[in-house]
């Protein structure tokens, strides 16, 4: 029988005599056919991208469907309505550093295997939907993963670039950036193909990335074969970048950016400068390739060694 079904499965952190749960919707469909699993809110402030997947659970009518989605609404309850951003208030860990989770670890932990459990390990195919910070600015792309085994990294990709966001980057699910840890690169490592997608940031509740989430994760639904139709391509052909270069300060001070979102960067630009307090210059952050700006930090101050952005390299 077809069904679309709201459960909450707890969460309980032993260390900290902490309970939350995992709001979590289920859409049986009215045929057979694969399992997608949807991943948002693993980080709080992330909203375009949270509304995206909250406009993609109110879209499915399990009679148009032949397999099975999962919705993970909101995983980081208590980061998402403390407004606490890339960590848990309750722990102080990342969520998108954790996966697969530990049964008996605190409570970012026991969300991460939790949600391993119930969903992930149902899913032939997974999406984690995220955004930059409430301090952080990114357009649209998408983050994948080799895992060193053919089939898989072939599926993988095949599936990023269906999704029709602009930019595809493959990182390596073993590697020390973005890899150990990672929803998408555990999802990989497990056997099933997984992308992080990256739409909007600062805060903000834009429609151009609400509806760019919003129709990727339909396209997921057509790629798939759980509903009927081709994806379409949206943003017109997806671009598979080479790599990605992330940069960071060596100095604390006032942050500016030189660049946003979507511009390109010759090699050797400047890509933000930071300043002392009195405003005089302390460092320019250069790029050592040319490439498309994924992300830029837009917060006011900044720490010495953070993260001031990222590039795309063709
Ligand atoms: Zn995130």
């Amino acid at each position: 029988m077809p069904s679309k079904t709201f459960v909450k499965f707890p969460v309980i952190d032993k260390h900290n005599n902490f309970e939350t749960f995992v709001p979590v919707g289920i859409v049986e469909g009215q045929n057979p056919g694969p399992t997608l699993a949807v991943i948002g809110a693993v980080h709080a402030t992330e909203y375009a991208a949270h509304d995206g997947v909250a406009r993609f659970w109110e879209s499915l009518d399990p009679t148009e469907l032949s397999g099975k989605v999962y919705v993970v609404l909101a995983a980081d309850v208590m980061a998402l309505c403390s407004h606490t951003q890339y960590t848990n208030p309750i722990d102080g860990k990342n969520l998108n550093r954790v996966w697969p989770g530990k049964a008996d670890g605190t409570l970012t932990e026991v969300i991460a295997y939790t949600i391993t459990q119930e969903v992930i390990s149902q899913a032939d195919y997974v999406i984690d939907s995220h955004g930059g910070e409430f301090d952080e600015a990114i357009d649209l792309f998408i983050i994948t993963h080799k895992a060193g085994q053919p089939d898989l990294d072939q599926k993988t990709l095949d599936f990023a670039l269906a999704l029709g966001f602009p930019f595809v980057e493959v990182t390596d699910a073993y590697g020390t950036v973005l890899g150990s840890g990672t929803g998408a690169a555990e999802a990989v490592k497990s056997g099933r193909p997984a992308v992080t997608l990256e739409a909007g940031g600062r805060g903000l509740r834009e429609e151009r990335h609400i509806s760019a989430v919003y129709n990727s994760l339909q396209n997921a639904l057509k790629f798939l074969g759980i509903k009927p139709g081709q994806p379409v391509p949206w943003a017109g052909q997806s671009i598979k970048l080479n790599h990605g270069v992330i940069l960071k300060t060596t100095q604390l001070g006032l942050y500016q950016p030189a660049v946003t979102v979507g511009d390109w960067i010759e090699k050797d630009a400047v890509f933000a400068r930071v300043l002392d307090f009195d405003g005089r210059l302390l460092e320019e952050i250069r790029v050592p390739e040319a490439g498309v700006v994924l992300d830029v930090i837009s917060a006011r101050g900044i720490k010495a060694n953070a993260f001031a952005g990222k590039i795309g390299v063709v």
